[in-house]
């Protein structure tokens, strides 16, 4: 090892689901929405005058902020923009978690936040979810350094009750607790109305499940005015222009359209209703999702081996080869005829294999 790199700071890095250069398959690997973005975002996109990119962008992306305050009734100065909520979340960890004591999360959860709490120094606690994937509210009660939960949580899709989670936000008054929303839209309930009667709260989303944006990133955060403020002078003191001036104006003009945001969904939410029963059907068992996922596993047949046979067939998955969860796959919740697709190849390799 060189002398100079005792000192880097090294971290092992997440890894995100494979993004395939072919277009001819059935991509069900990374929880993106199936459908385009609002037609009304893509005319941003087409009309966009190019000679203002000249310009540096507004580093408060002001459009998007007040779109957004208007549309979930809260003030400007309570909500925080980055570059999709991984930027918000990397963003939060950074600002709020630096105390001794470590922070909580669950054990299956996004792979993200231990690979930030890694590369800020963090410490960190997992919680086991029960037998059910479900997350103890007791786990939540005692001194921590704070806590992030996602809800409903990934890669399991279950949704935790907002008055349970009240209970974990109200019982650590002291830290922040950090509700991450990245499916919230897919039938949960939000945490936003909690704002007014908790301070250490924040709640994060994004553009890139329900609003169909995953490629122009955008994620946003909603926490009290002081809350806010302090990641906003983190943020300008790593860099001001996060937000770019295409995008603030696609963002904004997604929020606009909300008879689009809102067909989009319930058509996803019935799509996952119908493959819920398609997979019950095939045997498969699954937490009840709330997400645009499920998280299926088979009792006779294992899942890295219909991992690999859909994949071979054109159709991508996810598979975690980890503790707990190394016998299901999580399935993105496409187009009705993406899913018909699935369910019928599984069901002819299923007829082949077990
Ligand atoms: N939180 C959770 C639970 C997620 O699954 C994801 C998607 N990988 C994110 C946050 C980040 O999403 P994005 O950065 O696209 O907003």
């Amino acid at each position: 090892m060189a002398a100079w790199e005792e000192n880097v700071r090294k971290v092992i890095p997440y890894i995100p689901g494979e993004q395939p250069v072919r277009t001819d398959i059935i991509k069900l690997n990374t929880n993106e929405n199936p459908y385009p973005p609002s037609p009304k975002a893509l005319e941003i996109l087409q009309n966009i005058d190019g000679r203002i990119l000249r310009k540096y962008p507004d580093p408060e992306a002001k459009e998007l902020v007040q779109e957004l305050a208007g549309y979930y009734s809260v003030n400007p100065e309570q909500i925080f923009v980055g570059v999709g909520s991984d930027d918000v979340l990397a963003m939060s960890f950074l600002t709020f978690f630096n105390g001794r004591k470590p922070i909580l999360f669950p054990d299956i959860t996004y792979s993200f936040y231990d690979v930030w709490a890694d590369l800020y120094r963090i410490p960190y606690e997992r919680q086991p979810l029960d037998d059910k994937f479900e997350i103890r509210t007791e786990d939540y009660k005692k001194e921590c350094g704070g806590i992030v939960l996602p809800n409903p949580n990934a890669p399991t899709g279950v949704e935790k009750r907002l008055m349970e989670l009240e209970e974990i936000i109200a019982a650590n008054r002291d830290v922040i607790v950090i509700i991450d929303e990245a499916y919230i839209d897919f039938g949960g309930e939000s945490a936003v109305r909690l704002l007014p009667r908790y301070d250490n709260l924040l709640v994060v989303q994004t553009f890139s499940k329900s609003r169909s944006l995953a490629g122009m990133r955008i994620g946003y955060a909603f926490g009290n005015e002081k809350l806010i403020k302090y990641l906003n002078d983190a943020k300008y003191s790593f860099n001001s222009y996060t937000m770019n001036t295409v995008t603030t104006a696609m963002g904004a003009a997604a929020v606009r359209d909300d008879v689009y945001f809102r067909e989009t969904i319930d058509k996803i939410i019935s799509t996952r209703e119908w493959t819920k029963k398609e997979l019950i059907r095939l045997g498969f068992a699954f937490p009840d999702s709330k997400s645009n996922f499920i998280f299926a596993s088979h009792a006779k047949c294992p899942a890295s081996k219909m991992f690999e046979a859909l994949k071979a067939h054109g159709i991508y998955v996810r598979y975690f080869d980890k503790p707990r969860i190394n016998n299901y796959l999580r399935i993105t919740i496409g187009t009705d005829q993406e899913m018909k697709s699935l369910i019928e190849f599984l069901e002819q390799f299923l007829g082949e294999n077990v």
